[in-house]
């Protein structure tokens, strides 16, 4: 929380994501009475979560959920664990999955949850009692027609399985469509593990393709080495990229022959970071950003590209696996200096897509090869980029201008005909 007080207001998620909102606003003959809806939160729960730590002491944490807007369909978003996790960076989180689910054309609204911990410092049965105590405090406001957490930053299938059961526990049923990215033997989706990467490669290769950038050899650079950012260095290897460099919270690696995606991913296994894999320089993780490369992936977590440094990034294209990774100060500046940005709401949009066929295939209580569900990824991320790119054209906007066009003319039509309740 004390990252919180020293942030200045213009780097406060929330403040950027209604910024954003406002944005597409002022280009769109849209209600302002819709859009005053859409810039806040539908309903925000917060809920202290007591439990006992192996040494036998009561520790309470803090817990959210926000579901940001439900007039497409059931919330849905994932879960994340962090020191740095507080109120306005879940509801910037729930807002841009509104967007995200919006923006890919399927069936569901936007939450997020999050709690206040250090996962990296508590044992496995500490994560578990917490992530219970978590879903019974909030189980009245979940469930597979009403809103749908998954995985997010720290979070991972075994969370979803606590998640999954502790619903059925208290709910008195057992129900596998309350969560996605779950294990594959509780009602998993093939395919999920890696969706939100391989999205973000989709992207990477549409991005290629408008602005004339060749694949084969391109180097890319990557900050996170979580699952979307391992997975997306290696996916992008299969499509004969080059991994230059990588970062995670505790260091950076960097080497222009190239490096092993996979190998890098098998010594943070081992080692709990990239920081000191044998055969790269060491470099500051800050200058990941500012590397010299064809591609930039961030995939870490929000405010890594800000006015302070969107001026020294020198990638011809930035596929924000991350959510909110760059500042509206940010875009203006790598508009101006023709850096080509997917935005997160497109590009990391991979995921809770096939959270969307995890969840139909649980509904269904039918179960789809690999092949099919990478296809059927493939088809909505490949067409949520014409459609992005096309309009972003046509209003002469950025990506991320035409992504929330997009979002919020499809979200507030709904609401449009849906009226208001009473
Ligand atoms: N946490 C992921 C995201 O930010 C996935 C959400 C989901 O699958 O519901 O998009």
């Amino acid at each position: 929380m004390e990252e919180e007080t020293h942030r200045s207001t213009t780097n406060n998620p929330f403040e950027i994501a209604q910024h954003q909102i406002d944005i597409v606003a002022k280009r769109m003959k849209i209600d302002p009475g819709i859009i005053e809806i859409i810039k806040q939160p539908k309903r925000v729960l917060e809920v202290s979560v007591p439990i006992r730590m192996d040494n036998g002491q009561l520790r309470v944490f803090r817990g959210y959920r926000v579901q940001h807007n439900d007039a497409r369909g059931p919330f849905k978003g994932g879960i994340r664990y962090g020191p740095q996790v507080n109120l306005d960076e879940v509801k910037a989180l729930a807002t841009w999955m509104s967007m995200k689910t919006a923006v890919v054309d399927i069936p569901y609204g936007g939450a997020k949850g999050g709690i206040i911990c250090n996962p990296k410092e508590m044992s496995s049965a500490e994560l578990e009692r917490l992530t219970r105590r978590f879903t019974s405090e909030i189980s009245s406001i979940i469930g597979p027609l009403r809103d749908i957490p998954a995985p997010d930053v720290n979070t991972n299938p075994q969370t979803m399985a606590w998640i999954m059961d502790t619903y059925g526990a208290v709910a008195g049923i057992a129900e596998p469509g309350v969560v996605t990215g779950k294990p594959i033997a509780l009602g998993g989706s093939l395919g999920r593990n890696e969706a939100t990467s391989r999205g973000v490669v989709i992207c990477a290769r549409e991005a290629a393709k408008v602005t004339s950038t060749k694949l084969e050899g391109s180097s890319v650079a990557v900050t996170g080495y979580g699952n979307v950012g391992y997975n997306s260095a290696w996916l992008a290897a299969d499509l004969r990229m080059r991994l230059v460099a990588c970062s995670d919270s505790q260091g950076a690696i960097y080497n222009p022959d190239g490096l092993d995606a996979r190998k890098v991913g098998d010594f943070k296994a081992r080692t709990g970071t990239v920081k000191g894999y044998p055969g790269a320089r060491q470099i500051p993780i800050d200058k990941v950003v500012e590397l010299d490369v064809d591609f930039l992936f961030p995939c870490a977590l929000e405010n890594e590209i800000t006015a302070a440094n969107a001026a020294s990034v020198s990638a011809k294209i930035i596929v924000e696996g991350a959510n909110g990774p760059t500042t509206p100060e940010a875009d203006d500046i790598l508009f101006e200096s023709g850096t080509f940005v997917v935005p997160d709401i497109l590009a990391n949009a991979g995921g809770v897509t096939v959270s969307y066929f995890e969840w139909l295939q649980n509904l269904r209580r039918e179960y789809w090869t690999e092949q099919e569900v990478n296809a059927k990824l493939e088809a909505r991320i490949v067409k949520a980029f014409r459609e992005v790119y096309e309009l972003s054209k046509k209003e002469t906007v950025h990506m991320r201008t035409g992504a929330f066009m997009l979002a919020v003319g499809r979200i507030a039509s709904v609401m449009q005909q849906r009226g208001l309740f009473p």
